[in-house]
């Protein structure tokens, strides 16, 4: 069966006038399935029963089924998500002070070992198609229904949970489409950003495509560093060449690219690092989000003094470098956005039902 949650505007178009309805039925289904984020056809009122019926024999609106939900302290709200084949995915939502925001993953595990990430840890398995990546804004709009708020408070998007999102780029950039599409999710361009290690023909779709805004996730000043936090990233693409690839980006008057900085007591937040940031990045169009590491008990690293991060802000910003610290949030139940922690995961695949093949 197909899920409509699966095509592209195009393609349900495509789909409807090839069963013999007009096409402006695909707007009203398209709305019914992004819009108004409804699972039965029967809720379609404005669709003939007949066109009704057909499209129950043929199609399925599949989301992600809620495998369980965990609330932090200060609001923070992680979903782990079973997709059709068992795999388990993470979407987290993020509350802030005038808006909420959803970190969405768009892997099942991670290609890319970044030592600091546990989803790293996991390997990777396989990508997720449009209809799971979508799935998750589907299931977190229902969340906030459900909990009697405005599932339009949910007003950012970032890619950065589990995996890399330019390693699934097709099924990214079809997602990003229907995102965007003002009767589909209605998400603006400004309101979605795409966090990547770097990957060169990813940047140069993304780029073209103005569907997204940039965060690079850059977490060392130099090649040697970085190589040592994030080896397949690095050694892929080294940072001079990743540098390179940046500066070509296309940027619109007074866009950056933000830089995401993990930073990890020792390894990577002393004053020189700071100042290696500020030789790297002190004239290009660059912003810095510092991240404190979220560090579990057996980790490989810890997280950083609060005294060290303010003092690598503050060489950042006196060097006119726009810098600011991000808060983490929903450290009680490791949701720390771009830091997922696997152990969930782990966890739940300790206690998987056998039926679950994937992983
Ligand atoms: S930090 Fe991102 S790219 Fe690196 S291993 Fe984790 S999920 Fe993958």
């Amino acid at each position: 069966m197909k899920n409509l949650c699966n095509m592209t505007f195009e393609e349900l178009r495509d789909f409807v006038t090839g069963r013999g309805e007009p096409a402006y039925r695909a707007e009203q289904v398209w709305q019914w399935v992004w819009a108004k984020g409804v699972r039965s056809f029967e809720e379609m009122t404005n669709l003939a029963k007949d066109f009704r019926s057909d499209l129950a024999q043929v199609t399925e609106i599949r989301w992600p089924e809620v495998s369980e939900v965990l609330v932090s302290a200060d609001t923070t709200v992680k979903f782990l998500l079973r997709l059709t084949d068992g795999a388990l995915v993470e979407a987290v939502l993020i509350p802030g002070r005038t808006h909420t925001t959803l970190c969405l993953s768009t892997q099942v595990g991670c290609a890319m070992g970044c030592t600091f990430c546990s989803t790293g840890d996991m390997g990777f398995a396989r990508n997720m198609t449009m209809a799971e990546i979508l799935g998750q804004v589907l299931v977190a709009r229902q969340h906030m229904k459900d909990t009697g708020r405005d599932a339009k408070e949910i007003k950012n998007l970032v890619f950065m949970g589990m995996g890399e999102p330019l390693l699934n780029l097709d099924e990214l950039m079809r997602s990003l489409a229907v995102l965007n599409s003002e009767s589909g999710l209605g998400f603006s361009q400004r309101r979605i950003t795409v966090s990547t290690v770097g990957i060169l023909k990813g940047l140069e779709v993304l780029g073209d495509s103005e569907l997204a805004m940039l965060a690079v996730s850059l977490h060392a000043p130099t090649q040697e560093l970085r190589e040592q936090l994030m080896p397949t990233a690095a050694k892929a693409v080294p940072l001079d060449q990743l540098m390179a690839a940046l500066d070509s980006y296309p940027l619109r008057p007074r866009q950056r690219i933000t830089y995401e900085y993990i930073m990890l007591k020792g390894v990577n937040d002393r004053p020189e690092h700071a100042k290696g940031l500020v030789k790297l990045l002190g004239q290009r169009k660059a912003k810095v989000n510092l991240i404190a590491y979220n560090a579990g008990p057996d980790d490989l690293y810890q997280a950083p003094e609060r005294m060290d991060i303010l003092t690598f802000e503050k060489i950042l910003l006196v060097k006119g470098l726009v810098a600011t610290i991000r808060t983490s949030k929903g450290q009680d139940i490791n949701a720390a956005c771009g830091q997922l922690k696997a152990d969930f995961i782990r966890r739940k695949l300790a206690n998987r039902d056998p039926k679950d093949t994937n992983q």
